[in-house]
C-alpha cells in the first residue's frame, strides 16, 4: 500500500466544494481522490481541523528578508526605492567586510549569505502556509540555493509534535516519499531586467538569460522573467529578450505602482526627475508608456502587472481584453505607502483576475500571505470571501500557468495543504467566510507536511 488517507473534519478541495467531513487520499505527492464520507478508516485522523489547499503568493522579493521591519514609506516612491537601494549596498559592503575578517574566516566558508537570506525567507512563507511563490530574483541569485532548504517544524501551535514514526498502516517507504516530495514550497524565480542605462540593462538581460538556462531543481517549477518598471528601463533591449525566449515564459512588471511614476512617464517631471537629477542618472529622452508596457507583457503567453494601484480605466479596458493577463494586488504593502483605495472590485467588475501577493519585506511586515488574505477582507468587505480564497489558490495557479498541478485539491494536483483548527460554530456554509474574518489570524495556517512530519 502507497497511499496515505487523511480525515478531516472539513476538506476545502476548493472554494466551490468543501467536503464535510471530508477524506482525501494522497499517492506519490498528489491527490489521489478526495471523499464526502467516514466509511473507509483514515491513516491519520486529522480530527476537528480545516484541511485546504497551499496558498499561492504571485508576489515577493526573497532578497529583501533579511529586512526585520518596513523601511519607511519616506516623502516619495522615489525615496522609498532609494532606500531599498542603500539597504542593498550596505549589505553588500557588510558582507565584504565579513569575508575579509580572518576571524570569520571559518564560520563564511559554509554559506553564501545571500543564500541564507533566501533561506530566510523561504522558511517564513512555507511555515505560514503557501506552497508556491513566483520570486523576483536578481543577481547573484543562483538556482543551486534552493537545495540547502530543509523544513523546519518549530512552532507550529495546535497541533501534536510526537514524533516522526509514519502512522500504522503506512510504510515507511510511502510515508518517506510523502514528506519528501511535499515538505518544501515550490517556487517560480522571475529574473529581472533593470537598468535606466543601456550597459546596466543589457548585462541584466544576458544575466536573465543565463538563468533561465540553468539547471533545475525538485522546488523549481519553471522559471519566469520580470522588466522591473516603466521608470527603471527602455523598452527595446526588454523586446529583444522576449523574442528569443520561450512563449510560455511567464513575464511580470511593476505597473501604475505610484503617482509619481504616473507624473514621470506623462509629464517627465516630478519625484522621479529629481531622484535621477541627484543621483547623476542620465535623463532619458525616451519613456515607455502604461498601454506599451501593457502590450509588451501581453506578448507572452502568460503575464502578470504588479499592483496596478493607479491604472486609468482605459488600462483597465486594455488588460480586461487580455485574459492572459492577471493584476497582481498586494494589500499590506499597498496600506503601507498609503495609496489612494485600491480598485479591487473595479477590476474584478471588469473580469479581470486579480491575485495576491505579499511583495518582499521592505513593504510588509512578514511574508505571510494569510495575513495579506485577512487584511484584503477587511478592507474589501463587498468582495466575497469565496474570491479572495481564490485569489491565493485556484485564480493564482491559473494566472502562474500552473493550474494543472497547485490551486486547489482536486485529484491529479500536488498534495500541498495547509491546516486550520476548527471551531465549533463552523459550517459548511459560514465556513470560507469564518477563515478569511478579520480576527481569524490569531488561527495559524500551518503545512500538513511539517505538522504531521512531525506528530
Ligand atoms: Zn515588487
Amino acid at each position: 500500500m502507497d497511499a496515505i488517507r487523511f480525515q478531516a473534519k472539513f476538506v476545502v478541495e476548493s472554494s466551490t466544494r468543501i467536503l464535510h467531513p471530508g477524506q482525501v487520499v494522497v499517492r506519490h505527492g498528489r491527490v489521489a481522490a478526495t471523499t464526502e464520507s467516514t466509511r473507509e478508516r483514515p491513516d491519520v485522523d486529522l480530527g476537528e481541523s480545516v484541511l485546504l489547499p497551499s496558498l499561492i503568493n504571485a508576489h515577493t522579493h526573497l532578497e529583501l528578508s533579511d529586512l526585520r521591519f518596513p523601511l519607511p514609506a519616506g516623502d516619495s516612491f522615489p525615496a522609498w526605492i532609494a532606500a531599498v537601494v542603500t539597504h542593498r549596498r550596505d549589505r553588500q559592503a557588510a558582507f565584504e567586510a565579513a569575508a575579509t575578517d580572518s576571524l570569520a574566516a571559518e564560520t563564511r566558508a559554509a554559506e553564501d549569505p545571500y543564500a541564507s537570506i533566501i533561506q530566510r525567507g523561504l522558511h517564513e512563507c512555507f511555515r505560514s502556509g503557501t506552497g508556491l511563490l513566483a520570486d523576483i530574483v536578481a543577481q547573484p541569485w543562483q538556482a543551486d540555493w534552493l537545495d540547502a532548504f530543509h523544513p523546519d517544524t518549530d512552532g507550529q501551535p495546535g497541533f501534536q509534535n510526537d514524533s516522526a514514526e509514519p502512522p500504522a498502516n503506512v510504510p515507511t517507504a510511502a510515508w518517506q516519499q510523502h514528506l519528501g516530495m511535499l515538505a518544501h514550497p515550490q517556487i517560480i524565480p522571475m529574473p529581472e531586467l533593470v537598468g535606466l542605462q543601456p550597459d546596466r540593462l543589457r548585462a541584466s538581460c544576458d544575466w536573465a538569460e543565463e538563468t533561465l538556462s540553468s539547471p533545475r531543481s525538485a522546488m523549481l517549477d519553471s522559471y519566469g522573467i520580470s522588466p522591473h518598471a516603466p521608470y527603471s528601463l527602455q523598452l527595446a533591449p526588454i523586446q529583444a529578450t522576449l523574442a528569443r525566449i520561450p512563449k510560455s515564459t511567464l513575464v511580470a512588471m511593476h505597473i501604475a505602482e505610484s503617482r509619481d511614476e504616473l507624473q514621470w512617464l506623462e509629464h517627465g517631471t516630478g519625484a522621479f526627475r529629481e531622484t535621477f537629477e541627484r543621483l547623476g542618472i542620465p535623463i532619458p529622452n525616451v519613456r515607455p508608456s502604461i498601454a506599451e508596457c501593457l502590450e509588451l507583457l501581453a506578448s507572452q503567453r502568460r503575464s502578470l502587472v504588479i499592483h496596478g494601484n493607479y491604472l486609468s480605466s482605459k488600462q483597465i479596458e486594455q488588460i480586461s481584453r487580455t485574459p492572459s493577463q492577471s493584476v497582481v494586488y498586494c494589500p499590506r504593502t499597498h496600506a503601507h505607502f498609503s495609496h489612494s483605495p485600491y480598485p479591487l472590485q473595479t477590476l474584478m467588475a471588469a473580469g479581470i483576475r486579480v491575485v495576491l501577493g505579499t511583495d518582499s519585506r521592505a513593504s510588509n511586515p512578514d511574508l505571510s500571505l494569510w495575513d495579506d488574505v485577512i487584511w484584503a477582507r477587511r478592507l474589501h468587505p463587498q468582495v466575497a470571501p469565496s474570491m479572495l480564497l481564490d485569489a491565493v489558490t485556484i485564480s493564482a495557479a491559473e494566472a502562474l500557468g500552473v493550474a494543472r498541478d497547485f490551486g486547489s485539491l482536486e485529484p491529479g494536483k500536488f498534495a500541498y495543504a495547509n491546516l486550520l483548527p476548527a471551531q465549533p460554530e463552523w459550517t459548511r456554509e459560514n465556513l470560507i467566510e469564518a477563515i478569511t474574518a478579520s480576527g481569524s489570524n490569531t488561527l495559524r495556517l500551518a503545512p500538513l507536511c511539517l505538522v504531521v512530519g512531525s506528530r
